[in-house]
């Protein structure tokens, strides 16, 4: 038997790859997005009394990630990707039907429009429904941090996209980097460069040492 479901909305997030992305949300709090609703969403009806909430939980697609064949395992990232367990003990994206969760605060409500900010979510992803909640979770088992510095030039860079942007882009930075997105079981050397794509930037960063990051370049994707 088969059931489909229809999105409430689509997020507009400053994620526009998977690398990157924290794991869980909350690790972020400079991540910001918009979850824009869909008809018939939209109507004000829709939102009464949402004002008065401080997070939601979102049921989403991981969109980017649907496979035709259900995995019995994964490897999650943060086992370091070469330990496989039953997918039913992991938050993986690869969910038998791809559905996700994550809580999120609530910045701001309009009709139509729900500003969000911690979010762990590709743009455009497909937004299930909208569930409220109090609770303003960090994960328990939160990565340990690693300290992140910058190359002049590039912090002047985030600041003046920054302002451009009108978004706390050298927080948003620091704050997905020192979690090191790189693959647990890749060892950087400090020759190699790693990129994603926040906003409508090309971030680039490297490690001097391992456990340090260096933001090497910000620049206009
Ligand atoms: N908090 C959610 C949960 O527990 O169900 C998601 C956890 S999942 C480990 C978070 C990762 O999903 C992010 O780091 C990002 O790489 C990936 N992701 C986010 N949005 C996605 C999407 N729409 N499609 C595919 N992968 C996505």
């Amino acid at each position: 038997m088969s059931y489909s479901v229809t999105p409430v909305g689509f997020v507009r997030s400053c994620f526009k790859e998977k690398f990157a992305i924290p794991r869980q949300p909350q690790l972020a709090p400079a991540a910001r997005g918009v979850l824009e609703l869909v008809a018939p969403f939209d109507q004000p009806q829709a939102i009464e009394g949402l004002e008065q909430v401080s997070h939601v939980w979102l049921l989403f697609l991981f969109h980017q990630a649907l496979e035709s064949q259900p995995r019995l395992k994964v490897r999650p990232p943060r086992l370091g990707g070469n330990q496989s367990v039953g997918v039913f003990a992991t938050r993986s994206t690869h969910r038998p039907n791809g559905i996700g969760q994550s809580v999120v605060k609530l910045e701001k409500v309009e009709p139509g429009r729900l500003w969000l900010s911690g979010i762990d979510l590709l743009d455009g992803t497909p937004v299930l429904d909208c569930v409220t909640t109090a609770v303003n979770q960090i994960a328990a088992d939160a990565p340990t941090l690693i300290p992140v510095s910058w190359r002049d030039e590039a912090l002047s860079a985030a600041h003046a996209h920054a302002l451009r942007l009108q978004e706390p882009l050298v927080a948003l930075i620091e704050q997905c980097l020192a979690q090191d997105p790189r693959p647990a079981y890749q060892q950087p050397t400090p020759e190699r460069r790693y990129g994603t794509r926040l906003w409508d930037l090309d971030v680039h960063w490297h490690y001097p040492q391992p456990g340090q990051i260096c933001v090497l370049d910000v620049q206009l994707a």
